[in-house]
């Protein structure tokens, strides 16, 4: 039964074995490996949605955000046991991918060191359907943090007007993460269409505040709507991950109505988490799973 405690389901991080549970994975911040365990099973009602049984990316940091760091996208020799094999059925090679079932996935994922989880659009259910679309908003140089929230308040009105239901996360760096969830009737050469279309749209209305297309140098003063995280294989950051940047700050779901007070993007961190979620009085994205709705073409 809950205790009221500020850190509930703590506890049961126990279940694996963490080897050098002091080790500092973020120094700055102050927080270790077993600070990083507690924080991810208080937080795993809220994350395991959008980390079970999909396809993850792993920014493995074996030394803390100041060592040496690797992007991971393949199981590995030597994996921990509670991390599970994936076979994309789309691909025969014998590289297998990564995905957790489970709390204890997840302190597996701790154990080794993964600072920043990177889900797929898609779950292991429909491979070919993805089941969220995210417009992920990048700041270039010199653009003030007030348009970057405008920019997300734009996105949404545009999916809004498709019919879809956004919800709005910080990124945890510089930017926003728009995600709209799908019902996963398209398939990614649909998604991927459908949110390029949305990107060129808006760049081509407020030539002067976005732009749609990577490669384009000019950033500076503009931002840039990267749709390119609605492509099959494609990751981007999952609520509630934490992120191996200076502070420990976490992407954290956030409601419209509160957007607006918000005043970047790594103002929610590992060390304040706890506190947003035992103050607030609702789940902020509590109807995301519930809202999925299909793409009109
Ligand atoms: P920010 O708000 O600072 O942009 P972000 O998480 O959105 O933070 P991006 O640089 O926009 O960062 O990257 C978008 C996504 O691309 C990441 O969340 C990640 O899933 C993916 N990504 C980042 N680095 C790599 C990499 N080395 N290899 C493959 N995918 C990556
Ligand atoms: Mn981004
Ligand atoms: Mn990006």
């Amino acid at each position: 039964p809950e205790t009221g405690s500020a850190r509930p389901g703590a506890e049961r991080k126990r279940t694996v074995a963490l080897t050098h549970p002091d080790r500092l994975y973020w120094p700055d911040a102050g927080i270790t490996k077993d600070g990083l365990a507690d924080y991810y099973a208080a937080i795993w009602p809220r994350i395991a949605p959008f980390i079970v049984d999909r396809p993850l990316a792993l920014l493995r940091c074996p030394e803390g955000i100041d060592g040496p760091r690797f992007f991971q996208k393949n199981a590995w020799k030597g994996m921990n046991a509670h991390i599970r094999t994936l076979d994309d059925p789309a691909t025969d090679t014998v590289e297998h991918l990564i995905g957790i079932h489970d709390l204890d996935g997840l302190m597996g994922l701790v154990q080794s060191a993964a600072l920043e989880i990177h889900p797929w659009g898609a779950a292991c259910r429909d491979w070919e359907r993805p089941d969220q679309l995210v417009m992920d908003l990048d700041p270039g140089e010199g653009v003030a943090w007030e348009r970057v929230i405008d920019a997300a308040r734009d996105v949404r009105e545009h999916l809004a007007a498709s019919g879809l239901t956004p919800f709005v996360k910080t990124s945890g760096g510089k930017g926003l993460h728009v995600v709209a969830p799908l019902k996963p009737e398209a398939d990614w050469e649909m998604v991927k269409a459908f949110s390029r279309t949305l990107a060129q749209t808006m760049a081509a209305d407020c030539p002067d505040r976005y732009i749609a297309t990577i490669t384009k140098a000019k950033r500076h003063g503009k931002i840039l709507l990267d749709y390119l995280r609605n492509q099959r294989g494609a990751t981007s950051v999952a609520p509630y991950s934490t992120r191996a940047r200076v502070g420990a700050p976490v992407s954290m779901p956030l409601s419209w109505e509160e957007l607006g007070q918000i005043t970047g993007s790594a103002q929610f961190t590992v060390n304040n988490a706890f506190t947003r979620l035992t103050t607030l009085r609702a789940d902020p994205w509590a109807a995301f799973h519930t809202a999925r709705r299909p793409i009109q073409p």
